[in-house]
């Protein structure tokens, strides 16, 4: 009981120690190949985020220096002499385009009507005399983070507090792209026009714009509710361009996300008003013009528009090298066209890249985006580490299949050896008792003079002989296994006559057999025939197959043995009319403590030795001991033992 207690408790320690942490180990294994794909291009993506962090900051600060080389490119003289001194003005900065003066109150002083005008100037004023005369408002772009930056700070700190989370902005701050110290720097519409809040120190100031930014992009939940915040306030949103990272899901038909940039209708005055000079982004026939402007110390505006090509060109320039073994970097336009691409990359869709940010509200719809030089490079690698996974992990699973199996059936044969050892000692202290028990009662007997015939007398004392030789037997089968066992029995060989060995140890036996009710023959076939051995190792031998013969032979009742032999071999066979030995357990009633039926109720007790040490002697005499099943039933266990030639005979 205590026995079987052990070994479910060894089972159970097994389970939980190898195979549950195995099959864990095995589904994040497995799990984590199938997404390793989608690992290396998320951390490449990663990657290629912050370069085009730095790349935004980059274009924000150089849509600064435009703002700022225009402003000093100018001399002041432009309302004075306005036909040369904006033909100089063009002249000196490739950036102008057509310029332009307004009045004071809003007139058109330049390109003058009344002059000749070129097709651009034409084409200025058809498209901006309503907007900047006052009489057409047009959409104004701000990041709705910064605009909303109140909204969001609230709102996630009663979800942080909700949560009992302390927030990361500090972290987040330096991960985030438009936490570039140029983009703080940006002016901020909102604020300055309406003056709401006034910062009154600039560095709090800008932790909290750039924590409502992170704020902003970490929380979808977030984000939604701030977009629907502005619809409801009837400011414009719009879609961005392109899906970024829908290449990591080409299956996936990713929806276009929601642009950072919201619009609401503005006047040219609303948007100079308290300001000296700007960037005005429009939209003309869905073609994206800057406007750039300056308050002249008359109260009247100096502009221009920023000539486009010279513009593309000059951020086209800012960007490092487009094309790296990893990833191909460019600035997609407001259509989602690329401003530089690398000579043979047609085909890529430029609407779907790794990754992609806008700019700013200066541009709006431009973004900088990256996509995979060669994608098939970071499948291939992904095959590559999938495939050694696999083998760690088949390794892994064979180990443990192997080790598991290993173990139990090594937990298996234990617990079996440790049970036969246990019956092995019952069954033995059971055999010992039977002939000692039969050796006391005839002794009694005598003892006691109750048998007065001398016949008689002279019958029990051969049967307590005999009994005493099966008491020895048994005896020595014990010692003899655990000699064996350690290699240490000897044998002292002489030259032996078969028959007469055989027929002496059956006349010894046959007292006790026939008291018994057995019939016992004995038949020599071999006339006179010797080998070499120890006499009373092969008498052992011969006498478990006896034993065997007596214990297993049935109701029949009957052992038959016969010497025969062939020119080198004596064959001695035991014969009995039994149950016989099934063809499956032929090879294992031979290995040591096997017992066909070994139940505590068997009805035939015994060790489990008889028959590997009778195998041992007979093999260490250069023999065999071979099963075969009785015609008519019954067993037939045979000696075959090497003849000895007589002296002379080669
Ligand atoms: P034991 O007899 O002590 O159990 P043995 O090693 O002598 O051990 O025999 C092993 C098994 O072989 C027995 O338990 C029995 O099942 C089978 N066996 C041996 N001799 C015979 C026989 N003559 N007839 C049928 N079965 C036998």
């Amino acid at each position: 009981m205590k026995r079987k207690r052990s070994a479910s408790h060894l089972r159970l320690l097994f389970v939980l120690a190898v195979v549950i942490p195995c099959l864990a180990l095995g589904v994040i294994a497995i799990r984590s190949i199938n997404r390793e794909k989608a690992f290396i291009e998320m951390r490449l993506q990663r990657t290629i985020d912050a370069e085009l962090v730095h790349m935004v900051s980059l274009l924000n600060a150089d849509l600064e220096r435009i703002n700022e080389e225009l402003v000093s490119s100018l001399t002041g003289k432009e309302f004075s002499s306005p036909q040369t001194a904006l033909a100089g003005w063009k002249a000196r900065s490739g950036l102008v385009g057509v310029p332009f003066l307004l009045s004071p109150d809003l007139k058109i002083v330049w390109p003058s009507l009344s002059g000749m005008l070129s097709e651009d100037e034409r084409a200025f004023l058809n498209w901006n005399r309503e907007f900047i005369t006052g009489r057409a408002p047009i959409p104004v772009y701000q990041n709705i983070a910064l605009v909303y930056k109140d909204e969001i700070t609230k709102t996630q700190e009663s979800l942080d507090k909700k949560m009992q989370v302390v927030p990361e902005a500090a972290t987040l701050a330096e991960e985030s792209p438009v936490f570039s110290p140029e983009r703080a720097r940006l002016p901020v519409p909102q604020e300055e026009k309406t003056g709401i809040r006034a910062p009154k120190n600039r560095v709090e100031e800008v932790q909290v714009e750039q924590k409502a930014i992170s704020d902003f992009e970490r929380s979808p939940d977030l984000r939604k509710s701030v977009y629907d915040q502005a619809r409801e306030k009837g400011q414009q949103t719009a879609q961005r361009t392109v899906t970024p990272g829908a290449s990591l899901s080409p299956e996936k038909k990713a929806p276009l996300e929601e642009s950072i940039f919201i619009s609401e209708p503005q006047s040219f005055s609303e948007i100079t008003q308290g300001r000296e000079n700007g960037l005005i982004p429009r939209f003309i026939q869905n073609e994206l013009t800057l406007l750039f402007w300056k308050k002249d110390p008359s109260g009247g505006f100096i502009g221009c528009v920023i000539d486009g090509e010279t513009l593309r060109g000059r951020l086209a320039g800012l960007l490092p090298n487009i094309y790296t073994p990893v990833r191909i970097l460019t600035i997609l336009d407001e259509n989602g066209r690329p401003l530089i691409t690398p000579d043979e990359n047609d085909r890529l869709d430029w609407r779907r890249p790794l990754a992609a940010r806008e700019i700013s509200e200066k541009l709006p719809r431009w973004e900088v985006a990256a996509y995979l030089s060669s994608p098939d490079a970071v499948a291939s690698r992904a095959n590559l580490t999938a495939l050694i996974l696999w083998i760690l992990v088949l390794f892994l699973l064979v180990a443990m299949a192997t080790g598991g199996t290993y173990i139990l059936s090594t937990l298996r044969s234990e617990m079996l050896l440790a049970r036969q050892k246990t019956t092995f000692v019952a069954n033995v202290s059971h055999e010992l008792k039977t002939p000692l028990t039969s050796i006391r009662m005839f002794a009694e007997m005598l003892k006691e003079r109750r048998q007065p015939d001398p016949e008689k007398q002279e019958k029990y004392l051969d049967l307590m002989v005999s009994e005493t030789e099966r008491l020895t037997r048994l005896i020595n089968n014990v010692l003899d296994f655990a000699r064996m066992e350690r290699g240490e029995r000897k044998y002292e060989k002489k030259r032996l006559e078969v028959a007469l060995l055989c027929e002496g140890l059956i006349e010894g036996q046959r007292v006790r057999l026939e008291h018994n009710g057995f019939k016992v023959t004995f038949q020599n076939d071999l006339g006179e025939a010797f080998i070499e051995g120890d006499e009373e190792a092969l008498k052992q031998a011969i006498l478990n197959l006896l034993s065997n013969a007596e214990k297993y032979g049935g109701e029949a009742r009957r052992i038959d043995v016969d010497v025969t032999g062939t020119a080198d071999s004596v064959l001695i066979n035991v014969k009995d009319r039994g149950i016989g030995v099934s063809p499956g357990e032929v090879k294992k009633i031979f290995q040591e403590f096997y017992r066909a039926d070994d139940s505590p109720t068997a009805r035939v007790r015994g060790s489990g030795l008889g028959l590997p040490i009778a195998l041992r002697i007979i093999r260490d005499h250069g023999g065999d001991i071979h099963y075969f099943p009785r015609d008519e039933g019954g067993s037939v266990f045979q000696i075959r033992l090497p003849r000895k030639k007589r002296e002379g005979q080669s």
